[in-house]
């Protein structure tokens, strides 16, 4: 049985925090929220050891927050993941949890952002609950949710959301992504790459194949943000090993995420977690192999 998101949450906040990181003014968004099997967010993990981090319902499911980041700067706003957007059906929200509201769009608009004011939206990866937003419902067509804004994804990611094999079908629509190539918005990258002036974008791979972490800032300094996306989904999967049952490529995740854990810790630099539903940002502190929150 579904029930409803309890309202009590943290995730939902009326009035988000804005920082300051990097030359870039953040604020943490929300669009909607769901609820996933906490063992599949676990992979290997023990339910002993989970259980007091991530507290189960009796359906082993746990909160899952749907947290883009509005990164602004001069004129450039943009809009660091999308979210999981509108467009399920009930038989979708049911096995997933999938809360719509409160909505990106609303989400933007407490803090005085319209649809049209968004310049870019910088994606990580195509999974459904990280670019489900990137289009909107117009009568009975599919277009660009923001509708000046231009797009980044991977290409890798691109061209699994439009042919899926059977193993990846599951996790990816092509109808979130068609719309942006129509619309001729959506401008795909590979490698390390800096996308806007002082944005970088590293294609890691491991939880899907080109996912990629997103940084704001000046990464020689502690004066950057990371996007975590899904290489970290929340601040209690910062030990290397931690890693959900959903990743395409175990071995490569647990290389990329024990590097770049490293590094941001070494650096301090501010992490930003999606999936999180309690905390939208933490600095991490190294302790030998394992890692805590600052
Ligand atoms: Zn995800």
């Amino acid at each position: 049985m579904s029930s409803a998101p309890r309202a009590s949450s943290p995730i939902v906040s009326a009035s988000p925090e804005s920082f300051d990181v990097g030359g870039w003014r953040i604020t943490p968004l929300v669009d909607g929220r769901m609820r996933l099997d906490g063992g599949a967010m676990w992979g290997v993990v023990p339910k002993p050891l989970w259980e007091k981090l991530t507290p189960p319902d009796a359906d082993n499911s746990i909160d899952i927050a749907i947290r883009p980041f509005l990164a602004r700067k001069g004129d450039f706003v943009v809009v660091v993941e999308c979210g999981l957007g509108d467009r399920w059906d009930e038989k979708a929200k049911r096995i997933y949890r999938i809360a719509t509201e409160p909505s990106l769009v609303a989400s933007l608009a407490s803090v005085g952002v319209a649809p049209e004011d968004v310049t870019h939206v910088v994606a990580s990866h195509c999974h459904w609950d990280h670019f489900g937003a990137a289009v909107a419902r117009r009568g009975t067509e599919l277009v660009p949710r923001f509708p000046r804004a231009r797009y980044f994804a991977p290409a890798i990611e691109i061209s699994n959301a439009l042919t899926p094999d059977h193993v990846r079908r599951a996790s990816y629509r092509a109808e979130d992504v068609e719309p942006l190539i129509v619309a001729g918005v959506l401008t795909d990258y590979e490698g390390s790459v800096e996308l806007l002036p002082g944005l970088h974008a590293h294609v890691l791979g491991g939880h899907s194949d080109g996912v990629a972490v997103i940084t704001l800032g000046d990464e020689a300094s502690s004066d950057c943000a990371i996007f975590w996306s899904d290489v970290v989904p929340t601040t209690h999967h910062v030990q290397p090993a931690y890693i959900m049952a959903f990743d395409i490529d175990v071995a490569r995740s647990f290389d990329v995420r024990s590097q770049w854990l490293a590094r941001a810790a070494e650096r301090g630099w501010l992490g930003l977690f999606y999936h999180d539903a309690e905390r939208a940002t933490a600095r991490l502190v190294r302790d030998g192999k394992r890692y805590t929150l600052r």
